[in-house]
């Protein structure tokens, strides 16, 4: 019996854009297995399609891998023992395995022009079977004839799939998967500009760094087929394949730009970062898509996942993308903030909508608004009362709390307030509880106008912490308003 090689994953995104969640999914599962089996976790940009590159794409991705605090071992700009990890630097070794694959008449030179091609698939749609076989027409050359063209012309090296064949493998989540090679069409696997495509590069860097597990999204399980088949022609041992299920849009079928746009979930991590996401819950979300621990279980910190987790957990099916699950998990992140956390969070959003406000006062409205919020910039969005009076009063609550007396109450309340020296919760309080004695009212009677008149609604956080909160001037100013405007 031979032991299990060491584990070593890699996360191998191609820069043609900003990092977008089921990117950082899949980074998070191979993350999540590494640290599991104290295995390595290698970045791997994938950057052989200059038409495609994007530049800052690198950037953002490894600033939001930094944002949600997944670090790996090896990377383009740490180093490691088999570095580059940038494909762009690593582009003169692909060719030598290239040329391995035709000396072993697995792959080939083709000639054909793009225009030879676009006439081809005129004449015999996408790539099937006999698209193929006319593709193959360099195969009918002499081998004189190939050294002239390739002297002379532009070539490409197309990988040989055989005829007549059924491609399996084992993926750990899906078990056998068998593909019939005439799917598989004659992947281009060096390009006429020399640089290799996604495939050749793709596993022969798989191979040179020892990659123990390939652990990818579900779209590329197709391509998978073409990889074993070059793993076999060079004589390598395949890694280990595990394929993740699809990430679903909530109106059904596979979430795209459009849909995700449409429906207000945010595409690219950056943007659940300005959004004001808890990195930690979105981490926590993503594990939960596709991932079950098995229990009732549903809050995980990075290292409780590490614990949990298992490929043996990850389904095979389609996972719908719940965002007020996110926002339902992001809550109780937001909860175990500390004070000062949240407030220092907060503080940019305050300001971006325009709202002056002291670190104290912040503090205080963060005590206040901190179990009644889902995200933190809702500090601001969500409870606008704090920083300015509210232009109109909540409909229902008018109907159902506002009486004939409030009026008169709210200004014999605001009189009340005037003479008060100091303004916090127990005066306001007790000045409140001692005029409804005075009129013979319940409480209620000038709590419920109180907190429409300064908050233009009638829920919120504790009435009395919100009036110390919002402050007495502008609490008068809005109990006279109030008065005046409700009648
Ligand atoms: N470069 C591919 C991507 O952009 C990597 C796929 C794989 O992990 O093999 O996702």
């Amino acid at each position: 019996m031979t032991a299990d090689p060491p584990v070593r994953v890699r996360f191998a995104p191609s820069p043609t854009g900003r990092l977008h969640i089921g990117g950082l999914r899949t980074a998070l599962y191979n993350y999540l297995f590494a640290r599991k089996h104290g295995g390595d976790f290698v970045l791997r940009i994938e950057d052989t399609d200059q038409a495609r590159y994007e530049p800052g794409a690198e950037d953002d991705i490894r600033e939001a891998l930094a944002w949600v605090g997944l670090e790996y071992d090896e990377g383009p700009e740490e180093g490691g023992e088999f570095a580059p990890y940038r494909q762009s630097e690593r582009s003169d070794l692909y060719r030598e395995y290239a040329e391995r694959l035709i000396e072993a008449d697995r792959a080939y030179y083709a000639f054909d022009t793009e225009a030879e091609l676009e006439e081809m698939r005129e004449d015999h749609g996408a790539y099937d079977v006999t698209t193929r076989r006319h593709m193959r027409n360099s195969l009918t050359l002499s081998d004189d004839e190939v050294e002239r063209l390739l002297e002379e012309d532009d070539f490409v090296v197309r990988l040989k799939v055989p005829r007549q064949a059924s491609i399996h493998f084992d993926d750990v989540i899906r078990g056998g998967v068998s593909f019939d090679a005439s799917e598989v069409d004659d992947q281009v696997l060096l390009k006429s500009d020399g640089m290799p495509t996604y495939h050749l590069a793709n596993i022969v860097d798989d191979h040179l760094m020892d990659i123990s597990h390939v652990i990818r999204g579900e779209e590329w399980l197709s391509s998978t087929p073409k990889h074993v088949l070059m793993y076999e022609a060079l004589g390598w041992e395949p890694p280990a394949f595990a394929h993740l299920p699809l990430i679903l849009s909530p109106n059904g079928g596979k979430l795209s730009k459009r849909d995700a746009n449409q429906l207000g979930i945010p595409v690219y991590v950056g943007d659940y970062r300005t959004d004001g996401y808890e990195p930690a819950a979105l981490l926590n979300f993503l594990a939960l898509l596709g991932w079950g621990p098995g229990t009732d279980e549903e809050l995980f910190s990075l290292d409780e996942m590490t614990q949990a987790f298992s490929l043996d957990r990850v389904g095979a099916s389609g996972v719908q993308f719940d965002l007020d699950k996110l926002r339902w998990v992001n809550e109780h992140y937001v909860r175990a903030l500390s004070i000062d956390e949240l407030a220092q969070k907060a503080r940019p959003y305050v300001e971006a909508e325009g709202y002056e406000v002291s670190d104290e006062r912040l503090r205080t409205i963060c005590e206040l608004v901190q179990d009644r919020i889902q995200v933190v910039p809702e500090v601001a969005t969500d409870n606008r009362y704090f920083f300015e009076a509210p232009d109109e009063y909540e409909e229902a609550g008018v109907e159902k709390r506002w009486k004939d007396a409030s009026a008169d109450l709210l200004l014999a309340y605001a009189e009340r307030l005037e003479a008060v020296d100091t303004f916090d919760t127990d005066t306001v309080e007790t000045e409140l509880r001692d005029l409804a004695e005075e009129k013979d009212v319940g409480a209620g009677a000038v709590i419920h106008p109180a907190r429409l008149a300064v908050s233009g609604r009638s829920y919120g956080p504790g009435v009395f912490g919100l009036l110390a909160a919002v402050g007495k001037d502008a609490c008068i100013r809005r109990m006279r308003r109030a008065a005046e405007v409700l009648g």
